[in-house]
């Protein structure tokens, strides 16, 4: 069952094997024709090759130049699975203390907490990361150790059709749940881990009851049933299938950025508005990455995430996926991010784990109204 979890392998999945964990692992493990592979290898390759087995959400086409930059400097080769978080995140659990991760990386914040509540992650002791990541991005230290870091953010805005939408009719969450907004919104689907952790911190703004009429209403706002990613919500109010549409910043500052004629003419028709800024502000999502529970490369583990909050890798983060770096001392330059802010913004500041913890009421709600 796992495998089906992860039809996408963007490197062979089999890690390479070091000459310890062979010895190890001989008698009970490895076949016949594993072992003569093994030997068959020379022997010096075997000795020096350093290898580092991540399970990534990250699902950005412009991480090889991440991942390469990594090999690049430290020669630890990486081996790579890609799955959503939640795929992830049962992936561990199935695999135990026989999975191979040792580094997980997921995009949304609540998924973060999950794995550190459920255990599946190993605390990382490293000076250089307590000192690079402010201490709202990362995990509560507990005995020196913290059981993820967030390497970068993203926020949760809303685009319109700027013939259509008064800009003022749609610059805070609640008002997606009004009816003066009716057949006007496109969204992904309720369940994926960007809306639940968005209507998680709109429930701790909210109170329950609220929170579920405000669902209620966006159901019966939707222009379409929910489907597709974030993208496909912003092309849709370009082309006028819907009015008013919900996504991440980066996929916006990717159009933005896009060179294609078609990208941009679908720029020219929307506006953006960062929600709730006369009030608690917009919903921003971290991106972020652990050490696994079981993780064998404990110390290229701890290399790669240290690696991750550098200059070089956060300005990939700024620039390469058009996310904002957190790490301190990292200025943003991206112009599209910039155009989009006018600058700066007010967040929220809700914690992550009261997000986390609303999410199951919150998917009960999403049953109860039809929010597919
Ligand atoms: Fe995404």
């Amino acid at each position: 069952m796992p495998q089906t979890l992860f039809p996408k392998l963007s490197s062979p999945q089999t890690p390479s094997l070091t000459p310890s964990l062979t010895l190890s692992l001989t008698q009970s493990l490895i076949g016949a024709g594993l072992l003569l592979a093994a030997l068959a290898a020379p022997l010096q390759s075997q000795a020096q090759e350093a290898t580092l087995n991540i399970y990534s959400a990250r699902h950005y086409p412009t991480d090889e130049a991440l991942y390469g930059n990594f090999t690049k400097s430290t020669g630890i080769k990486i081996n790579r699975v890609d799955a959503d978080d939640a795929g992830i995140l049962a992936r561990l659990k199935a695999e135990g203390s026989a999975s191979p991760a040792d580094v997980i990386l997921l995009v949304d914040a609540a998924r973060l907490v999950k794995g550190e509540n459920d255990g599946l992650f190993a605390p990382v002791k490293s000076a250089a990361l307590q000192a690079a990541i402010p201490a709202q991005y990362h995990a509560k230290t507990v005995d020196g150790g913290v059981a993820w870091f967030g390497f970068s953010t993203r926020a949760r805005v809303v685009v319109y059709d700027k013939a259509r939408v008064n800009r003022d009719d749609v610059d805070t969450y609640e008002e997606l749940g009004d009816a003066k907004n009716k057949g006007r919104l496109c969204i992904r689907s309720g369940s994926h881990p960007y809306n639940l952790s968005l209507f998680g911190a709109v429930m701790e703004h909210l109170g329950d009851k609220a929170t579920e009429d405000w669902l209620k209403g966006m159901v019966a706002n939707m222009a379409r049933a929910p489907k597709g990613g974030d993208t496909d919500q912003i092309r849709a109010v370009a082309s006028g299938e819907c009015a008013v549409a919900v996504t991440n910043t980066y996929y916006l500052a990717r159009l933005m950025r896009s060179t294609s004629a078609e990208d941009k003419a679908v720029v020219e028709k929307i506006g953006v508005v960062f929600p709730n800024q006369n009030t608690w502000g917009t919903h921003v999502n971290i991106a972020g990455g652990a050490m696994a529970k079981y993780a064998k490369n404990n110390a290229n583990a701890i290399k790669f995430l240290e690696y991750l909050a550098s200059p070089s890798a956060q300005e990939h983060f700024a620039n390469g996926n058009n996310e904002w770096p957190v790490a301190k001392g990292v200025s943003l330059s991206n112009p599209a991010l910039q155009a989009m802010t006018g600058g700066n913004f007010k967040s929220e500041t809700i914690p992550i784990s009261a997000v986390g913890a609303n999410q199951i009421k919150v998917q009960q709600m999403l049953d109860r109204v039809g929010f597919r």
